[in-house]
């Protein structure tokens, strides 16, 4: 499965809510999840390879060994955040660029597992910071807007590389 790169048109659907928990959402989660690591990621959103559902995997050390910390989220939800601090994210869509975000430190999150059971996640620092960026992809949300003024001028370039590059594999 190929990683839809900026400016591709499906990040910026977003993804509707996912009702059938069968085996091909299972399926998909696990191609999402071997794709990621392969890519060498720490989260992927299902927008992110061209599928507009509410779907999302993550692993915050990004090792394929490491299953405990492998996590997959349906239909997930902020219900309450506290604290703001800044640190540094890049995106699969985006190769090569870093920026520092704002995001929430603490977080609890409403989500699904791949059974369709209710479950609920406290978290903070690392993986509050995957789980707010993965979650914006499912809303059509880039990391790149929500960049201070300062941090857009200094990424400007990059995007327009991109942004190039994208017109050019068109034609
Ligand atoms: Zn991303």
């Amino acid at each position: 499965m190929d990683v839809v790169k900026y400016p591709g048109a499906p990040l910026r659907k977003g993804g509707r809510k996912v009702t059938s928990f069968d085996a091909d959402l299972r399926d998909l989660a696990e191609r999402m999840l071997d794709t990621m690591y392969t890519a060498r990621g720490v989260g992927l959103a299902a927008p992110q390879v061209g599928i507009d559902l509410e779907l999302l995997v993550l692993n915050e050390t990004g090792e394929r060994d490491d299953r405990d910390h492998e996590m997959v989220l349906v239909n997930p939800e902020i219900v309450a955040n506290k604290g703001r601090e800044f640190g540094e994210e890049g995106c699969l869509s985006f190769p090569g660029l870093y920026a520092e975000v704002e995001r929430s430190v603490k977080l609890t999150v409403k989500y699904q597992d791949l059974d369709g059971a209710a479950q609920e996640l406290r978290c903070s620092g690392f993986l509050a910071r995957i789980i707010q960026h993965e979650i914006d992809h499912l809303k059509g949300v880039l990391f790149v807007d929500r960049l201070s003024s300062v941090e857009k001028m200094r990424v400007r370039g990059q995007l327009q590389d991109m942004e190039r590059r994208f017109e050019a594999a068109k034609a």
